[in-house]
């Protein structure tokens, strides 16, 4: 007997798959073989956690019927479950009393961390440091491996041109180059090695164009042409198919009149078939239900018809498939090989994840005890913070901070905080347990540090999303503040956005500070004009009045557990800033969207003198406040020389461009090099400049560094007219510089 199975009704069943298999796909094939069309069909279904296995086991309700769907077999995963003693209660239930004893898989949102938190994706995004960014991933790996999580809904790889958009603090940014970077890094850092119970499945979502919401309203309609799909939506998730992710989550909004998770041209043609994907895909949370609203479905059955015909694997929360695809089978509108491509996906993951030798792989309680919250996490997380933070402006060198002797005055609500800095996806780690800005800055003994709150920032704490209070119109803490700035040599206040006020759901359309925070910096400014601005927020800000008038502005977002130890090591000059700015940051709401690779109008461009023929607007200009890839440092660093090897690329060569980097200043640094590329004259449309390639280079103090590119064809091609990636022929641009503002340029021709 290759296979094994144990029958007998009173001992734990469970399939024994005979070593002899020598690949996965065989292994799968022989458990797929003693599945019923209702087993396969279970493996669809994926049930959030519904029962504290500390109380009674779940006799009426939804649970109760979760609970009698996971014993019969008819539960592939569930999601929200967390500690070692919850997943393993639910893992022996689906091994000891389902007849063929499958594992089930257990995902949960680990987005930036589990307990010990990072800085929110948007923040790692600015540190342009994929070894820091990989990291942080395998923290958040190791720590949820160890309390029984074995598959995270992370990376978000959306593109972002809105700051509207509260998501925008769970991705990478606008960028479609640096954000296939940043994805592969994230997915190397979960997924690593799978064998490992320190890495999980990380999750590519979400699939596809959901950060193009119309209006930066999350969840609302999206309409992107090829072009943009192509050349800008899907970039990243092609990248995370490359680098091996075993799972993509579709997504919630409609895509040129077609809902994502009945897309069968996204999920079947491309994901599937195209890019040769074999992992899973699961809906997001009810989507297949919520086809139905959007109109595409005319009830529940419809939209799991619809839903597993387009390709998605596995049904988050909506009962759709659990309830209705047997049927569906029988009438003959979903095919059995369909289903049975589905479980295929599922089961493999399975096994990749090594839940048939050990399902409970991921349940070693000592295990969680020894690894949850560990040091080295924390290390590991201060750094990746550090690395995370911008320094977006800083005249007359207001910063560093003087480490003794200084009268400090620390304002803003958001200063005192604890539990902000944790952002809006942190599931498993509780209030209160970062590291707030004074706490950090208290560890500078020499100074005296004076702290008043001045206003608050959000009211209460929001349990669930739609609940968060945004604004307070309370003035009452401005004297205090006043009082405090009046005899501080140096104020330092921090204002910006509630952890919660960005993320899912949280879309605003005033992206100023909110609250009376900005005016709370005008009466401070008012009698202090040393001000340091610390920037905490998930998203871009429109804060024109602070870019103009505050000598100095710190980009610390929500920096997870350490953020304020990071903060203070940031402004006593303890860490030299190198982030630079994943998104570009709008001088007001009205510019929004506004990204750095825009395409030009047929009017004179923003560069050339002001006519009235450009395409503007009558009252702003069309610049950004700060431009995708600005960011400052403590050392003075200068660009020169830009040569080319070579002025004509040819078919299957290469080119070398190079630049002089100069470190002019006493202070050891980091410096981002960007390399852009601007295409004149294309079949479509071509973007003024996109980022190409980035390095991240160390400089000693007055040190020079000669730093070089290659661009071979692969790099210019772009989704043509021909509706195919391809290089075309003609004159190029090549940039070169610390921001995408701020280049030094060449020409070079493509020759096929
Ligand atoms: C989000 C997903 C998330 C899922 C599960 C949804 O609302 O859009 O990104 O993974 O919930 O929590």
């Amino acid at each position: 007997l290759i296979l094994l199975f144990s029958l007998a009704c009173n001992s734990p069943k469970k399939i024994l798959v005979s070593k002899e298999y020598d690949s996965i796909d065989k292994k799968v094939d022989s458990v797929m073989k003693l599945m019923t069309l209702e087993e396969k069909i279970g493996q669809l279904n994926q049930y959030n956690g519904f029962w504290d296995v500390t109380g009674p086991v779940p006799k009426e309700g939804q649970a109760a019927k979760k609970y009698e769907d996971l014993k019969k077999g008819l539960v592939g995963s569930m999601l929200n479950v967390k500690g070692v003693k919850d997943v393993y209660a639910l893992q022996k239930i689906a091994v000891e009393q389902t007849r063929l004893g499958i594992p089930l898989i257990f995902g949960f949102d680990v987005i930036h961390g589990y307990k010990t938190i990072s800085p929110i994706p948007l923040a790692e995004a600015a540190s342009w440091d994929l070894e820091a960014i990989q990291k942080s991933a395998e923290i958040a790996a190791e720590e949820s491996g160890a309390v029984g999580i074995n598959w995270t809904f992370a990376p978000m790889v959306d593109i972002s041109r809105d700051a509207r958009w509260g998501r925008s603090m769970e991705g990478a940014g606008e960028d479609p180059f640096l954000g296939s970077k940043i994805a592969i890094a994230r997915i190397k850092g979960f997924q690593g090695d799978l064998s490992s119970n320190k890495n999980i499945l990380a999750c590519a979502k979400h699939f596809a164009g959901y950060g193009f919401a119309e209006a930066g309203r999350d969840y609302n309609t999206v309409i992107v042409s090829d072009e943009i799909l192509h050349n800008v939506v899907l970039p990243p998730f092609k990248a995370s198919v490359d680098a091996g992710v075993r799972t993509f989550m579709n997504s919630f909004n409609e895509l040129n009149g077609i809902p994502a998770t009945g897309n069968k041209y996204l999920q079947r043609n491309l994901l599937k078939g195209d890019w040769k994907f074999d992992g899973l895909i699961v809906s997001d949370w009810g989507s297949i239900n919520e086809m139905i609203p959007h109109g595409f479905a005319k009830d529940s059955k419809q939209a799991a018809e619809i839903a597993i015909n387009a390709g998605s694997d596995m049904d988050m929360e909506s009962y759709a498939y659990v309830e209705h695809l047997s049927t569906l089978v029988r009438e003959g509108k979903v095919s059995e090989s369909t289903i049975n491509d589905a479980a295929r996906r599922i089961i493999k993951v399975k096994f990749e994840l090594g839940l048939f030798d050990n399902p409970y792989k991921y349940c070693d309680e000592a295990h969680e005890k020894a690894t949850v919250g560990k040091p080295e996490f924390h290390e590991g997380v201060l750094d990746v913070a550090k690395k995370s933070i911008v320094l977006l402006k800083n005249d007359s060198n207001l910063l560093p901070l003087k480490k003794s002797g200084q009268k400090i005055a620390l304002i803003g609500a958001l200063a005192n905080d604890k539990t902000s800095p944790l952002g809006s996806w942190r599931i498993g780690a509780d209030d209160n347990t970062a590291i707030s800005v004074l706490e950090g800055m208290q560890k500078y003994p020499n100074n005296q540090l004076m702290y008043a709150k001045g206003a608050d920032v959000a009211v209460g704490r929001a349990q669930f999303m739609w609940e968060t209070k945004i604004n307070t119109t309370d003035k009452s803490g401005f004297a205090e503040a006043i009082e405090i700035a009046k005899k501080a040599d140096v104020v330092v206040m921090v204002l910006g956005e509630h952890g919660l006020q960005s993320g899912e759901g949280r879309s605003r359309t005033d992206i100023g500070l909110p609250g009376v925070q900005k005016e709370l910096l005008e009466v401070v400014y008012k009698v202090n004009k040393n001000i340091v601005l610390v920037l905490n927020n998930g998203r871009p800000l429109a804060i024109p009045w602070a870019a103009e008038n505050i000598p100095a502005i710190v980009e610390a977002w929500h920096l997870g557990t350490q953020s304020g130890n990071a903060i203070a090591q940031v402004l006593y000059g303890d860490y030299n800033p190198s982030g630079k700015l994943p998104m570009t940051f709008p001088r007001d709401i009205g510019q929004v969207p506004i990204y750095y690779n825009y395409k030009n109008t047929g009017r004179p461009t923003m560069n050339e003198p002001e006519s009235v023929f450009w395409s503007h607007y009558i009252d702003e200009k069309n610049t950004p406040l700060f431009a995708f890839g600005h960011g400052l440092s403590y050392s003075k660093f200068e660009y020169s020389n830009l040569m080319l090897s070579s002025n004509s690329l040819s078919k299957n060569g290469t080119i070398q461009v190079s630049v002089v980097l100069k470190n002019n200043s006493n202070v050891a640094g980091k410096e981002v090099v960007q390399l852009y590329i601007r295409d004149l004259i294309g079949s479509l449309t071509r973007p003024v400049k996109e980022l190409k390639g980035f390095e991240l280079v160390e400089l000693k103090p007055f040190e020079t560094k000669t730093i070089i590119f290659t661009i071979d064809e692969k790099l210019i091609e772009f989704y043509t007219a021909n509706n195919r990636w391809e290089a075309e022929a003609g004159d190029f641009k090549v940039f070169i510089g610390g921001s995408s503002d701020k280049t030094l340029e060449a020409n070079f021709q493509y020759i096929k």
